[in-house]
């Protein structure tokens, strides 16, 4: 508790330690939630091309086997001998007529329309020239056959895929084709009900990378290719996958989940917008972050304010502790703060070794001189010898202390007895020639006598004794004229004296 109530700095440090554990742990919670909508959008994006995938494969596989009856029907023998609308119910089975697929046909090799599911007879068409027709022609092994887009020549229908499979004589060699077309419209509706946020996209393209259907619909993206592009590029590379890419065709970056539709040469991609997939996280962030920063700050700001309230009560309290030892006339130590000192002064004396002095001063005749120029004057001259004692002793350690009423003391650590009485000569000269008027003194201005002790002379037992010798001291420079400075020892009269009195007795 201490390293907070007496540190300013710490206060600060602490609260900065806290503001970046909090600023730490908020962005590693907006990093985990940002991680989670990647994850949550993937699942979806993987989800949804699960769906179209699994739809889209079950409608292929249903219409392709359709069109493996129509051939098995039409090796039945005796089938081109039956009524035109038997054989039609007999070979188009139910599927064809649902809703998405288109008319189903027979083609012969000259690409002559000989069977038509919808028409009776079949309409005069000649579709040599298409590529499910061709492919089938010049090989034998095509097997299901999914055309490129076309919009149908013969009907209204919108634009088409269409279905086929090759018809093959006894001997192998091509019969024809059996074809039926699906409408894209099938693709238009099963993407639109999909849930991919406003800019997810959907494409479904041939293996070749021929677009079959796209979400957003745009009726001139059908039909071309995207090979060349790198989300093409990415999609060949394996039978499923996503990546963060950019569509070539609107330059939107989304999260791309891609699959090749079961056996059948498509390919399905499902993309969700990069900022829908971040749109909640950054609301949510700029909500969680916010108020983290603004924590952060109040934090910051209280334990700033507490910092210098702090700093402000120890200013207050130093002040308070150096009044509580200073004198408040003279501003030099008080008693207090003396005893403090010499005790201090005196261990450390006795731990080094070393010489501690110590100079006793008392003003002369002060009674006198506060009788005849009042009290107020008296203090004034107090001030002004105070004065003269700092001046003297300012070395480091010296210390200067208003002992009593007009009574003084130095302490000068580290000095030897000569060098003490050189500094009480000193202050006695200075007091003196100060030349304050002092009638009733024998030298007409006010002095002070001095009494120097000094450890490096005699081995006191304790502080104490050390200050009845200069005490003593003090009084014989009283005794013998006053404006003088003597050092103990006294002579032997003076001892015994030193050794009955305290040194608050009086001194005359
Ligand atoms: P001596 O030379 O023997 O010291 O004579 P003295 O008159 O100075 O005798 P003493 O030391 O007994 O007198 C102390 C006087 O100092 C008593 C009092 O009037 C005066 N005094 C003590 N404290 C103060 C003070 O704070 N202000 C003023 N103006 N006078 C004080
Ligand atoms: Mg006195
Ligand atoms: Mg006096």
């Amino acid at each position: 508790m201490n390293i907070v109530t007496r540190r300013p700095n710490a206060v600060i440090a602490i609260s900065l330690g806290l503001a970046t554990v909090i600023f730490a742990l908020s962005l590693w919670v907006l990093v985990e939630m940002r991680k989670d909508a990647l994850r949550r959008a993937q699942e979806s994006a993987f989800n949804v091309s699960l769906l179209v995938e699994r739809d889209t494969a079950r409608n292929l596989e249903v219409y392709d086997l359709s069109l493996r009856s129509v051939i098995e029907g039409l090796q039945q023998p005796g089938i081109m001998q039956l009524p035109p609308a038997i054989r039609r119910m007999v070979l188009f089975d139910g599927s064809a007529s649902a809703k998405d697929l288109g008319s189903m046909i027979v083609i012969d090799e000259t690409g002559k329309v000989i069977l038509d599911s919808q028409a009776s007879p079949p309409r005069d068409m000649n579709l040599a020239d298409r590529d499910y027709f061709r492919v089938h022609r010049d090989s034998p092994d095509v097997g299901l056959y999914i055309s490129h887009p076309y919009s149908p020549r013969y009907s209204h229908d919108t634009q088409s895929i269409a279905l086929s499979r090759r018809i093959s004589k006894p001997d192998g060699s091509f019969a024809g084709v059996v074809a039926g077309t699906m409408r894209l419209s099938y693709f238009r509706r099963l993407f639109e009900g999909m849930n991919l946020g406003a800019g997810g996209s959907m494409a479904l393209m041939l293996a070749d990378g021929t677009m079959l259907m796209r979400r957003p619909f745009d009726e001139k993206i059908i039909g071309r290719n995207l090979q060349g592009t790198s989300n093409y590029t990415r999609f060949t590379q394996g039978a499923s996958g996503d990546f963060f890419g950019t569509a070539a065709i609107d330059g939107v970056p989304r999260w791309y989940a891609f699959r090749h539709i079961a056996s059948y040469p498509m390919i399905l991609d499902v993309a969700i917008a990069t900022h829908d997939i971040y749109a909640e996280w950054r609301h949510r962030a700029w909500i969680i972050g916010s108020l983290m920063a603004a924590v952060d700050v109040a934090l910051v700001a209280l334990a700033v304010l507490f910092s210098q309230q702090l700093r402000r009560r120890m200013a207050v309290e130093e002040e308070l502790r150096m009044l509580a030892r200073t004198d408040g006339l003279t501003g030099l130590h008080n008693r207090r703060a003396f005893e403090e000192l010499v005790d201090a002064e005196w261990r450390r004396a006795q731990r080094s070794g070393r010489p501690l002095s110590m100079l006793m001063l008392d003003v002369d005749n002060f009674k006198g001189f506060n009788d005849l120029y009042g009290h107020s004057a008296g203090d004034d001259a107090l001030v002004a010898v105070a004065r003269c004692i700092g001046g003297k002793a300012r070395r480091p350690g010296d210390s200067a202390v208003r002992y009593g009423g007009e009574e003084f003391i130095v302490l000068l650590p580290n000095t030897a007895e000569a060098g003490a009485a050189r500094i009480a000569e000193s202050i006695r000269a200075a007091v003196q020639a100060l030349q304050v008027r002092h009638i009733a003194s024998s030298h007409h201005v006010l002095t002070i006598s001095i009494g120097v002790a000094s450890t490096e002379k005699q081995r006191f037992g304790t502080c104490r004794a050390m200050i009845n010798a200069a005490d003593t001291a003090l009084y014989e420079a009283k005794d013998t004229g006053r404006n003088r400075v003597s050092a103990w020892p006294v002579d032997a009269r003076m001892e015994e004296r030193a050794m009955a009195a305290e040194p608050s007795a009086s001194q005359e």
